[in-house]
């Protein structure tokens, strides 16, 4: 079969592309990912297809959202895995520019939200959310889009997102689509990759700690600090896992609650060996 799958590098390009398409009445999406791509990108990818005409992803891994100590180079990378699997589904176009055409040497403007980025992953994370709100504002400027899409396995940048988006009045619908398990549950993530298959069998823990936290609100549990417990004895029941927080907050403001009493979040971040894996659930109370 013939690929029109276009791989455009230069931000002046694909905004001259951009322009182009909606001088022609197309709609719009963007994807945006650091690239490795696996079933939950493709998830997104296929939502995106079904909301518009013209699907942009885009492949950056962003060193703006990444920490000193964090794993900028080692980030898994395979552009020509990632461009038949984009094809796949129907991807029209990937962005994939240089960071050093993303930020030039005089480079000095960023986005930051006052809130959100205090809770779960901020402390740890301290600039991620701000390399994040700042990469998908000029990714968004960079593609022109009617409708992004996001995964709601990184909760807080979603919500992130969301709140920028109608803080700063962009005129883009943010769509956010739920997280893509392996068959066992494990949520998927470029980062599974670095696991060995020791770390493979902890990395489940996340998803089972959610679900006894899920399971304890339908036996009648509604003490947050409780649920943090339970599921805190979970993750620390598998070998090499240590915890960076288990949290049960607000689905809106991210706060910490004290008790469940409509939907609310439980976030988790733990390492595992050497890499930093998170999950998220919303507890429910069934009627
Ligand atoms: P990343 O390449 O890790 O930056 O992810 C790009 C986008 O894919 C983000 O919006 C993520 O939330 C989303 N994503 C990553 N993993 C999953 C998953 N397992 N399920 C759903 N969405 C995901």
């Amino acid at each position: 079969m013939e690929s029109y799958i276009r791989i455009i590098k230069n931000i002046d390009h694909m905004q001259q592309e951009a322009r182009q398409l909606l001088q022609t009445g197309k709609t719009i999406v963007l994807v945006p990912t650091m690239g490795y791509l696996h079933e939950g990108h493709l998830a997104l990818m296929r939502e995106g297809r079904k909301q518009g005409d013209a699907l942009v992803i885009s492949i950056f891994v962003n060193p703006t959202q990444f920490g000193p100590a964090e794993d900028f180079q080692a980030y898994p990378r395979d552009p020509d895995r990632d461009v038949s699997l984009a094809e796949s589904v129907g991807v029209d176009i990937i962005f994939t520019p240089e960071a050093e055409v993303m930020y030039d040497k005089a480079y000095q403007t960023s986005v930051d939200l006052e809130m959100l980025p205090r809770y779960l992953c901020g402390p740890s994370r301290p600039s991620h959310f701000s390399g994040v709100a700042t990469v998908v504002t000029k990714l968004l400027n960079i593609v022109k889009p009617h409708v992004a899409v996001f995964g709601e396995k990184d909760y807080q940048q979603l919500a992130i997102i969301r709140r920028m988006v109608h803080d700063l009045n962009f005129d883009v619908r943010v769509i956010g689509v739920p997280i893509v398990r392996e068959s066992d549950g494990l949520a998927m993530s470029s980062r599974n990759t670095y696991l060995s298959e020791d770390e493979r069998r902890s990395a489940l823990s996340l998803y089972k700690a959610l679900q006894r936290a899920q399971k304890s609100v339908a036996q009648g549990i509604r003490d947050a600090g409780q649920l943090v417990h339970s599921a805190s004895e979970v993750l620390c029941s598998y070998p090499n896992t240590k915890i960076d927080y288990v949290s049960v907050c607000d689905p809106g403001t991210l706060e910490n609650v004290n008790r469940v009493e409509g939907p609310t979040l439980m976030a988790l971040a733990v390492w595992v060996g050497k890499t930093r894996l998170i999950d998220n659930t919303i507890l429910t109370i069934e009627n």
